[in-house]
């Protein structure tokens, strides 16, 4: 090869060098950006939120929202006419669709283990009580009495087909919002976004590596203001209060979970109680199952899943399950961690 030849092939080498830098350094970019995307909204009846890190953030948040607004409307809602637990509820018999079918079989399973403090047949007391849709003052002790008493074993499920053997009707409100973190959790995995936190109401949803701050809310002020902090890695993290939804009257607060025997709100001196699970429903299942039963079966219950539970009295304590202690960190200093 002459001198000529030699200058030539060499800038040719540059030109071809620089064009294909060129060409792949955006896509480069892209795929390893750390483009971060937040976006809300009003879903199942809480506000949602989404915090997504990675390429395709923007894209993924929105799928996320949507399927949250799709699976309550398609599958769990109780008031949405159309979906399938409205549909099974006026039917008695149906047969659902299968992402309604893993939340009400996993469901019975804590309905049973908890001997029936998760109750999802408990549709006509929470209705009775209105306490989500702003009712302000108790219903009739006789009405309660009727009504009252469990209600899941009126349950069956045979395949896809759900029955109901006598006028119980199905409330998926305590599982519901654990079931959308599970469906947010698979489409985080697909998209193959870096880090995601989706907050539905009192359930969250945690992916990515490294760790997580999550705080515990307030029972006075809300999630507004928080008393303490968990430190955690990648899962669920659900929690039931009192202050979530309640009204006063008469001096005495009556709020949205239910004790199915006794038919009135629980009062057992709790305020709230977290579940951490590394399943959604199962997060969401137990902390209103465990709020019912109270700290010493609630921490059994929990531990037969596998799960952590964090235990919020009225008197400002913590208790909580040996597996997350020395995760909590107190950030109110007129809360103290119990045994
Ligand atoms: P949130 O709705 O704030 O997530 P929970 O997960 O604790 O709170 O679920 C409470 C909801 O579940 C109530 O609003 C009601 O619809 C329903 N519910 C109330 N008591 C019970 C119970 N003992 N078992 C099953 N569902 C219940
Ligand atoms: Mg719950």
């Amino acid at each position: 090869m002459n001198r000529k030849k030699l200058l030539i092939f060499v800038a040719a080498v540059i030109v071809i060098a620089a064009a294909v830098f060129v060409c792949i350094k955006p896509v480069k970019n892209y795929i390893n950006s750390k483009k971060e995307y937040t976006a809300s909204g009003f879903y199942m009846n809480t506000y949602v939120t989404a915090n997504i890190t990675g390429a395709m953030s923007e894209e993924t948040t929105n799928i996320i929202l949507t399927n949250i607004d799709t699976l309550e409307k398609l599958c769990l809602s109780k008031t949405v006419e159309g979906s399938d637990v409205y549909k099974l509820n006026e039917k008695n018999s149906y047969t659902v669709s299968q992402p309604t079918l893993d939340a009400i079989v996993t469901a019975l399973d804590v309905c049973e283990k908890s001997g029936g403090a998760l109750d999802i047949g408990i549709g006509g007391l929470v209705d009775l009580w209105n306490v989500n849709q702003g009712a302000s003052r108790p219903p009739d002790e006789k009405q309660i009495s009727a009504i009252k008493g469990n209600r899941y074993r009126n349950i069956s499920v045979s395949g896809s087909e759900i029955s109901l053997s006598d006028s119980s009707k199905i409330d998926l409100g305590s599982v519901g919002k654990g079931a959308a973190c599970d469906s947010a959790r698979q489409i985080a995995e697909m998209s193959g976004i870096k880090r995601a936190v989706v907050s539905i109401g009192g359930s969250i949803m945690l992916y990515g590596e490294g760790s997580f701050r999550v705080g515990i809310a307030s029972p006075e002020k809300g999630s507004a203001d928080y008393i303490a902090a968990i430190n955690t890695s990648s899962g669920f993290v659900s929690t039931s209060g009192t202050y979530e939804r309640f009204f006063d009257y008469d001096g005495v607060r009556y709020h949205h979970i239910l004790n199915p025997v006794t038919g009135y709100p629980v009062q057992n001196g709790l305020a709230s109680v977290t579940v951490v699970s590394d399943s959604g429903i199962l997060s969401d299942a137990l902390s209103t199952a465990c709020f019912v039963l109270g700290i010493e079966e609630g921490k059994k219950l929990a531990a037969q899943y596998g799960c952590q539970a964090i235990f919020v009295t009225d008197d400002k304590k913590i208790y909580s399950t040996n597996g997350i202690k020395n995760q909590i960190e107190i950030t109110d200093n007129s809360y103290i961690l119990a045994d």
